[in-house]
């Protein structure tokens, strides 16, 4: 089986999470929860989430001159990443994300970009032989637009395939989606950028037909529990997940797209196979706590579908 070679452009973080009874509303305060400190960034968890499942993986990125970057650097080191287009900031502090986490697994994420906000598009153009020379590329939007549009329109000109995470949720630039290949919004996002309210099936479709019209070749519109709606110019589907016990959904979205892009790089065709892998990687991070320590190896993914072997197609 081939291993898919994946660049990742995006963001790194240290994640600081609290898990407790409930979140706090504004101006309270909520006591008795469990830290936990983790290696995070939807860059980087998407980047762990392929390497973990096999892919060779790239992640470019910019973190600081700081202990946290440091670790965020050894970290993408264990988990086998390439660290070579990873960049390092005199001047801005690695990011940082405060997680709040409650019982049933809803979470509440601030943000301090950093870095992150400081990789510029010339240093795109640096690493381009890399993106050229993968098998997908995959963005979201926690580093500068202009950025993410550089990284994209050189992938698409070398016909490499570009799955865009456009989280968190912002408008986007006018020709981005021309040059995205998979769009996977989860409902809010997908609302964001469409104006529809997406709550269903039904009003996901019809998100889906906007998204295709603004120029993505496919939309993947994540529905939590739901599963996931694929969108092609020719048919839509939806693809169920595994219901199971979701203790904490913090990077289900980015598991959901590292698995796509290992799915997709290793040969899968979309609707039928590489969709349904990627929502069982999505429901399995849900049933385990942070970000990066919830995705799954291809051993506990294999593990999974023997669980549930009507839904799983390995490649
Ligand atoms: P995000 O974390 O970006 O909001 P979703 O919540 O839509 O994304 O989750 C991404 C994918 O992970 C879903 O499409 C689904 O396949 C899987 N998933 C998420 N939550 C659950 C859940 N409670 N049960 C089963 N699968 C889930």
């Amino acid at each position: 089986m081939k291993v898919p070679r994946i660049v990742v452009v995006g963001s790194v973080n240290t994640d600081m999470v609290i898990k407790g009874e409930r979140l706090p509303g504004p101006g309270e305060t909520v006591t008795g929860g469990q830290f936990i400190l983790a290696a995070g960034g939807k860059g980087a968890n998407q980047a762990v989430a392929a390497a973990r499942l096999g892919a060779e993986v790239t992640l470019v990125a910019k973190v600081g001159r700081d202990v946290f970057g440091d670790q965020a650097i050894e970290n993408f080191r264990r988990e086998g990443i390439r660290t070579d287009c990873i960049l390092r900031d005199p001047a801005s502090a690695t990011g940082v994300a405060l997680i709040l986490v409650d019982r049933r697994g809803e979470n509440l994420i601030s943000v301090a970009a950093g870095a992150n906000h400081a990789l510029t598009p010339q240093e795109i153009d640096q690493v381009a032989e890399r993106i050229r020379t993968a098998d997908a590329l995959m963005l979201q939007l926690e580093i500068p637009l202009d950025t993410v549009c550089r990284a994209a329109q050189i992938a698409a000109a070398a016909g490499v395939p570009v799955i865009l995470d456009p989280a968190p949720a912002a408008p986007l630039p006018e020709g981005l989606l021309g040059h995205v290949t998979y769009l996977t919004p989860n409902e809010s996002e997908a609302e964001r950028l469409t104006g529809i309210a997406v709550t269903d099936e039904v009003t996901a479709r019809r998100a889906a037909e906007r998204l295709l019209a603004a120029g993505a070749r496919y939309v993947i519109v994540t529905l939590g529990a739901k599963g996931a709606l694929v969108a092609g110019k020719e048919s839509m589907a939806l693809v169920p997940t595994v219901p199971v016990n979701a203790v904490d959904t913090t990077a289900a979205g980015d598991a959901f797209n590292g698995g796509l892009a290992w799915a997709l790089g290793s040969g899968l065709a979309l609707e039928e196979a590489a969709v349904r892998q990627a929502c069982l990687v999505g429901a399995l991070s849900a049933t385990r706590l942070g970000a990066q320590p919830s995705l799954p190896t291809k051993e506990e993914l294999d593990g999974f579908i023997a669980l549930h072997p009507s839904r799983g197609t390995n490649p």
